[in-house]
């Protein structure tokens, strides 16, 4: 693809941030599936609906301690005037009683416990009173009554979940019951992450020389996992076209989505958006969003490239605003926003441009928002103080002080944030 070699010269033009972000998505499905086991299920998401196998529970079961009998036979009975059985033996959980009851006769039984041939119900201990080999029971006992019967929870070819559920606790639990141990998921995402910067440094180091520690790489990380994506990292790469060129192509086999941190803008070392142009499809560069402008989106063979901006806040709101729909899609997930959604009114107005998308980190303080008033993409700490962050749309020029605006909350609890 010929490509304007925008270095040292500005974008001509800005994509729409949604437009930019339909570009790319519009192109992405979720992979195909694997087998888990459930130990690791919890958090993935089914591939395919599951049926159960099987009845759950498969026999009649004792859903309380007492004594199994046949109702009718308790017809009549109370504390004055008790009906006596026989006890003939117990059922315990896992160990049933052998033989069946013949009428008149009773066996103890134990909540869990298979529900002795010839019995339909479960007098509560509180209501029998056993003495010897004699069992009184001082109440009339309907057939069924404390029964667990066969298939009550589940029946066999029963919908147990449907696909692209996100797997609970409880739903393994359920599968687990109905006697799976392996189910399909959507396989995750590999995110190859590429930090290209001469001047950095890995956490950690000693710093020197006015360089810098890679800050990004350990935040993406924590971003793609939380997606549902596998991160994969390597050594910093330097601002070198053709080490950049051979770490993309080596990237784009080893993953499914590549993100390149640096050298995405219109820097003399800017590679990045070149590159992907060469080898490939540059859909996107330049977006007139802020933070995060010198964003691209593209396409090497087959996989989706996108390049983050290396300044930090930029790294995060671009990530999220392109990476993560991005990982989610493929990963079978959900593309809504992540972060739970409060309306509260602004303590300040934010002012915006029109045509561009605004990511604006807020406090949340008195129940009013409040901007937070650097609004440097190398800020790092804007984002450590914010609570949260307000997005202004392109078809807007800002807020007024006053108006409720809602606000994305980074931290899923919100009830501190709400009482401060
Ligand atoms: P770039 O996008 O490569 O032009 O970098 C923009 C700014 O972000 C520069 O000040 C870089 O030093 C800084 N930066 C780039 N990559 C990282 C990183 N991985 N961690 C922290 N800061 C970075
Ligand atoms: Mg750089």
């Amino acid at each position: 693809m010929a490509l304007d070699d925008v270095r040292m010269r500005g974008f001509r033009r800005r994509w729409d941030a949604h437009q930019a972000r339909q570009q790319l998505l519009e192109r992405i499905t979720a992979l195909g599936a694997e087998e888990v086991s459930l130990w690791e299920a919890v958090g993935r998401i089914l591939a395919e609906d599951v049926a159960s196998p099987m009845d759950v529970p498969y026999f009649d079961r004792a859903a309380m301690d007492g004594y199994a009998v046949r109702g009718e036979e308790t017809f009549g009975a109370s504390s004055y005037s008790p009906v006596s059985f026989r006890l003939v033996g117990e059922s315990l959980p896992g160990r049933p009683c052998p033989r069946a009851l013949a009428p008149g006769e009773t066996v103890r039984i134990m909540t869990g416990a298979p529900l002795p041939e010839g019995a339909d119900t479960v007098v509560r201990a509180e209501l029998a009173l056993e003495q010897g080999t004699v069992v009184q029971v001082l109440e009339a006992v309907p057939p069924g009554k404390s029964v667990s019967r066969r298939g009550e929870d589940v029946q066999a070819g029963n919908l147990l979940l449907s696909r692209g559920r996100r797997l609970r606790p409880q739903d393994v639990a359920i599968l687990a019951a109905a006697g799976l141990s392996r189910i399909p998921v959507i396989r995750q995402p590999r995110v190859a992450v590429l930090i290209t910067g001469d001047e950095l440094m890995p956490l950690g180091a000693h710093l020197s020389n006015f360089r810098i520690i890679d800050s990004n790489s350990v935040m993406l990380d924590a971003l793609i996992r939380r997606d549902g994506g596998l991160p994969m990292h390597g050594d910093l790469v330097p601002d070198q076209r053709e080490t950049l060129r051979q770490r993309l192509k080596e990237a784009c086999e080893a993953a499914e989505v590549v993100l390149i941190s640096g050298g995405s803008s219109v820097g003399r070392e800017d590679y990045a958006p070149l590159l992907v142009a060469e080898l490939g499809e540059l859909l996107v560069h330049g977006v007139a969003m802020r933070p995060s402008s010198p964003t691209g989106l593209g396409w090497i063979a087959g996989r989706p490239v996108i390049l983050l901006p290396g300044n930090p806040v930029s790294c995060l709101c671009a990530y999220d605003f392109f990476a993560r729909p991005a990982i989610c899609r493929l990963a079978g997930r959900s593309t809504a926003w992540p972060y739970r959604q409060v309306c509260l009114p602004l303590a300040a107005k934010i002012s915006s441009e029109l045509g561009r998308l605004d990511y604006v980190r807020v406090r949340i303080r008195n129940h009013q928002v409040e901007p937070i008033a650097t609004s440097g993409a190398s800020i790092l700490s804007t984002t450590t103080q914010a609570d949260g962050f307000v997005l202004v749309p392109p078809e807007s020029e800002g807020y007024a002080a006053g108006q409720t605006v809602p606000v994305y909350l980074y931290d899923e609890e919100e009830s501190h944030i709400l009482e401060q």
